[in-house]
């Protein structure tokens, strides 16, 4: 589905020779029924890398292609249209508009390119998710009414709402306490095994890395997949 192709990243600070090589030539596959954790310290390149398979960021070489087209070769619109319909973006804070009640903010990746008709159809998905994910109570509340986890929820919810064939999940648990980190990791395992939807998670947990099937470490710029 996802392919990098002989990935890197390099920074040259202004006036520098120094080259600080964040990923270096990594190439990788990401297929539908993945899930996938990536560890690593801090400032190790995990969201850089991220941003590559999510089309926000791009290599210094190598191709990131999705079904055979490499991104690069796409115009704003095509990407913004891609990144819209296939990836689903969860961050370490949910970015979720507090001047928007909790239905509203889920549809609102909807709303670019739907019609009156499909915007509907899309609230009535939006409402049942927020239920199946225990958020019925708060569907129309305002973010700042809803707790760190439920506000992430929320948030997991939205990256669902176009029918994403992946999500990307930077540091999800990162700001939640551990009973709400518990619930996010196990509705994002949920999703890949119930939804067929690719799950990508970059985390300092190991209780959540331990929830994904493949999990790789990224050292000095290169991923290396590890059992324990
Ligand atoms: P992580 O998510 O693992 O903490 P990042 O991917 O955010 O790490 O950053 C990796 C490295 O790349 C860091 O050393 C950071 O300073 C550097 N970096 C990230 N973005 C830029 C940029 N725009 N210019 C220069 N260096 C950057
Ligand atoms: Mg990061």
């Amino acid at each position: 589905m996802i392919i990098l192709e002989n990935i890197s990243k390099h920074y040259q600070k202004e006036g520098s020779q120094i080259v600080h090589k964040v990923l270096n030539d990594i190439t990788f596959t990401i297929n539908q029924d993945d899930s996938i954790a990536i560890v690593g310290p801090s400032g190790c390149g995990k969201s850089t890398l991220l941003n590559m398979i999510g089309t926000l960021d791009f290599p210094t070489a190598g191709m990131v292609k999705y079904d055979g087209v490499d991104i690069s070769k796409l115009n704003d619109k095509q990407l913004s249209e891609l990144r819209n319909q296939r990836i689903g973006f969860v961050f370490q804070m949910h970015h979720l508009l507090p001047q928007l009640r909790v239905i509203e903010n889920v549809i609102l990746p909807v709303l670019p390119y739907a019609s009156k008709q499909e915007l509907k159809k899309s609230t009535q998905k939006a409402e049942e998710l927020l239920i199946q994910v225990g958020l019925k109570d708060h569907i129309n509340q305002f973010p700042g009414q809803l707790s760190g986890g439920e506000c992430q929820r929320v948030a997991v919810v939205r990256a669902l709402i176009n029918k994403p064939d992946i999500i990307l999940a930077d540091e999800p648990t990162g700001s939640l306490d551990q009973k709400s980190a518990e619930q996010i990791g196990n509705l994002l395992v949920e999703i890949q095994q119930e939804r067929g939807i690719a799950i990508i998670v970059v985390t300092h947990s190991k209780q959540l890395a331990d929830k994904m099937k493949t999990k790789f470490s990224l050292i000095n710029g290169k991923l290396e997949q590890y059992k324990q």
